[in-house]
């Protein structure tokens, strides 16, 4: 077995993203956008992306509908080396979208969950985590049928000696729901940003958000956008502050910091040299429009951290 391979079960959908818009769009009024692309879009794909691209094979577990827009995810994934063959292709279904309408000061977004909130359980082979040495979900509250399955697919991930990541990304209804508490608890690591972790912990103190999560799950990874992240393993808190960079847009740098993390995990590197491998990876996706396009190999992240870090690369 490799002992960097990765599986990932999680939503896939494009993004087609309007921008360059003088005025906010309005219901009722047209305005006109200056740019117009169509990327690869989800938690699940741009940590997929990440990690493959820092050469961990990637297998993911997902579902789009029959029709060009699953396609475009498709091949956007096999583009990126990732195996793809565990994605059903269901013809009833319409693969998910995100609109996101731009501004020079803020966007909109609306999502289309289609095939996303449909996978269901009985989809998902648990032979797929076979081979295996690491399972990453994502978008707990968007998959919703997938919901009631996500403590049993760490377990039996835990069973078959994988380790587990979790990125439950944000509620849309806001609720928390507690039973995620159940859900985190399953997982080895949990990737919450600074609001998520103060909706689920209920707390504004980064030090009291680590220790309420630190008792939940054996290690929780708060990102701390340019502030950098913090985490805590064992009762053990560390923090990195962000690596200074010229940011472009910080699409998916979330989830380029989570690919990061793990690439360091399977490596059995310390939890602060995962922070720093997490915060470049993060860093340097917002160096460029996408979630994707600025991930690093692993060329790129060592060249990096040695010209940032110079008298203690990693
Ligand atoms: P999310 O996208 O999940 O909300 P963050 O915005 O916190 O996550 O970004 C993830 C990580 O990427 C941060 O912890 C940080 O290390 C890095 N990062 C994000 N924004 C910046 C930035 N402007 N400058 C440098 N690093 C950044």
């Amino acid at each position: 077995m490799s002992e960097n391979k990765v599986v990932v079960i999680g939503e896939l959908n494009v993004d087609l993203i309007a921008s360059g818009m003088t005025t906010s769009p309005q219901l009722g009024h047209e305005v006109l956008a200056t740019d117009f692309q169509i990327t690869l879009g989800s938690a699940a794909a741009i940590f997929a992306c990440g990690a493959a691209k820092l050469g961990c094979p990637v297998t993911f577990v997902s579902q789009v509908g029959e029709d060009e827009f699953g396609e475009f995810c498709l091949r956007m994934l096999r583009r990126a080396g990732i195996q793809t063959n565990k994605v059903h292709k269901t013809p009833r279904l319409k693969t998910g979208v995100t609109l996101s309408l731009s501004t020079p000061h803020d966007r909109a977004l609306v999502t289309y969950l289609g095939a996303i909130a449909a996978l269901e359980p009985e989809q998902i082979p648990l032979a797929a985590l076979d081979g295996h040495s690491h399972l990453h979900m994502t978008s707990y509250f968007l998959q919703q049928k997938l919901q009631p399955a996500f403590p049993q697919l760490f377990a039996e991930a835990r069973r078959r000696g994988l380790t587990t990541s979790l990125d439950p990304n944000a509620d849309p209804a806001l609720g928390w729901k507690e039973e995620i508490r159940d859900v985190i608890s399953c997982a080895d690591i949990l990737f919450v940003n600074e609001s998520e972790a103060r909706q689920l912990t209920k707390q504004n103190d980064l030090d009291q958000m680590l220790r309420v999560l630190g008792e939940v799950v054996a290690c929780a990874v708060i990102k701390l956008g340019a502030k950098g992240a913090a985490a805590i393993r064992c009762g053990a808190v560390e923090f990195v502050p962000a690596f200074p960079v010229e940011t472009v847009d910080t699409t998916g740098a979330g989830d380029s910091f989570a690919a990061g993390f793990v690439y360091g995990w399977l490596k059995r590197r310390t939890l602060r040299e995962c922070l720093e491998l997490g915060a470049a990876c993060g860093a340097l996706s917002t160096l460029q429009a996408g979630g994707t396009a600025g991930q690093p190999d692993e060329a790129q992240l060592t060249r990096f951290l040695a010209a940032m870090k110079p008298r203690a690369p990693l």
